[in-house]
């Protein structure tokens, strides 16, 4: 007998209809004698929605509330598919996160997971019930609901897998497991058998949404065996693991891609000892995170210096270094929000040269211009113009040959 954790995201839960089939699921692996956790998101829209109503109340909303909102989506559906599961004489108990007691720190919209108290759910598993809790949620040490930010519900399961000692983390979603890169971008995308954590944690990183970041490392923290599956129809799915050193890796696991980014220069900057720090520094202070950054090599004593920042902070990030600018005497300041990062993930990658070169021919045997780079041991990132990224993406997929054979 083992222990399962089950995870059904926002699409799969989306309708009674949904709720109904998932009970169905459910309740044959309980009948087949695995003790089972079910973690849920709310239905899908749901957050949405309730992110529209703070909206239409302020324009910024008070984020300890926002938390106290957004939780109630994950709250109706735990309910109902405990009582779906009842209704086919399959005995549930749904929990919310602060039920369980899902210890997190006190961030508000992107708190982390501390500790989980797994005493109650244990009981209820002993006493032969399938338990269903709440994604997304959890409660600070003040008693204060908290939300672990968008995708959040992933991370709830692996978390509790991790907690529980479960054998197998199942994540069922609305595709039937990770993909070379999002299949809705590229339709010939294919299916991996099985991926790093340290490929897939890159791939999250990078932007490919069909995991939160925190689940995965929580995965490889823990080393639970994590699976992504379609809840829609039966299959094998993508199996997230270590790495297989007897397996010869590909050279490219995958495309990654994040539309979310906005990029910011300073031209004509004296260029002196700590002037990097004087830039960033303004821009660490109103909370805005850096991602790529590039200096150009001074000419007339002066530098270029130019940074990525997430889209929805690209505004406020032209304010600061407005002022910044004012303040070193620079020439001038630009932006575009209208950029995207596009990479290659793949830990063959290590042990070959030339996948770079590879990259920057392909993209410009498409006339696409590279505007920034960026690597790592296992990863190649380049910023290019939005309105690029389908075909850029696609002309890698191809290059690489990750299509489906
Ligand atoms: P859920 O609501 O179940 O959590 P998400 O929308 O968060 O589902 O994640 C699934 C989606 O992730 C897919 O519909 C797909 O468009 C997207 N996606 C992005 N990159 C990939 C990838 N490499 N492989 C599979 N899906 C991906
Ligand atoms: N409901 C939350 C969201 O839409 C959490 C989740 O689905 O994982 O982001
Ligand atoms: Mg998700």
């Amino acid at each position: 007998m083992a222990l399962i954790v089950q995870k059904f995201g926002g699409t799969s839960v989306g309708t009674v209809e949904r709720i109904n089939a998932v009970a169905d699921r459910v309740a044959a692996e309980r009948k087949a004698g695995n003790d089972m956790i079910i973690v849920v998101s709310a239905m899908s829209g749901e957050t949405n929605r309730l992110l529209g109503l703070a909206s239409e109340i302020s324009d910024r909303p008070v984020a300890r509330e926002m938390d106290v909102l957004l939780s109630t989506g994950e709250q109706v559906t735990i309910a109902l598919l405990s009582m779906a599961l009842e209704a086919r004489d399959c005995p549930a108990r749904s929990y919310t996160g602060s039920q369980v007691r899902i210890l997190t720190d006190s961030v508000h919209n992107k708190a982390r997971i501390k500790d989980i108290d797994g005493s109650r759910v244990r009981a209820d598993l002993d006493a032969g019930r399938v338990v269903i809790v709440a994604g997304f949620q959890g409660i600070d040490e003040q008693g204060n609901i908290t939300t672990l930010g968008r995708g959040g519900s992933d991370t709830t399961a692996v978390a509790m897998a991790a907690a529980l000692k479960a054998d197998e983390c199942q994540i069922y979603t609305d595709v039937d497991g990770v993909y070379t890169t999002d299949p809705r971008v590229v339709p010939e995308a294919r299916r991996l058998q099985q991926i790093t954590y340290e490929e897939m944690l890159e791939m999250a990183s990078l932007g490919s949404k069909v995991l939160q970041i925190r689940s995965v490392e929580f995965a490889s923290k823990y080393s639970v065996p994590l699976r992504v599956l379609s809840s829609f129809e039966d299959g094998p799915g993508t199996l997230i693991s270590v790495e297989d050193k007897n397996m010869e890796q590909p050279l490219i696991s995958g495309i990654a891609f994040n539309r979310d980014e906005a990029k910011l220069t300073i031209l004509g900057v004296p260029d002196q000892p700590g002037v990097a720090s004087r830039i960033l520094g303004p821009v660490a202070d109103a909370n805005i995170e850096i991602d790529m950054i590039v200096q150009n090599v001074a000419a007339d004593d002066t530098t270029d210096f130019t940074f990525t920042v997430h889209r929805n902070d690209f505004a406020q990030g032209m304010e600061v270094l407005d002022k910044v600018a004012k303040d070193l005497g620079a020439r001038e300041v630009s932006g575009d929000d209208k950029i995207v990062k596009v990479s290659l993930v793949g830990v063959g990658m290590r042990s070959h040269a030339g996948i770079a070169s590879q990259m920057f021919s392909t993209l410009a045997a498409e006339s696409i211009n590279i505007r920034m780079i960026s690597t790592s041991e296992i990863k190649i990132s380049v910023v290019i113009d939005e309105k690029y990224l389908e075909l850029g993406v696609r002309a890698l997929h191809q290059a690489f040959d990750l299509e489906q054979k």
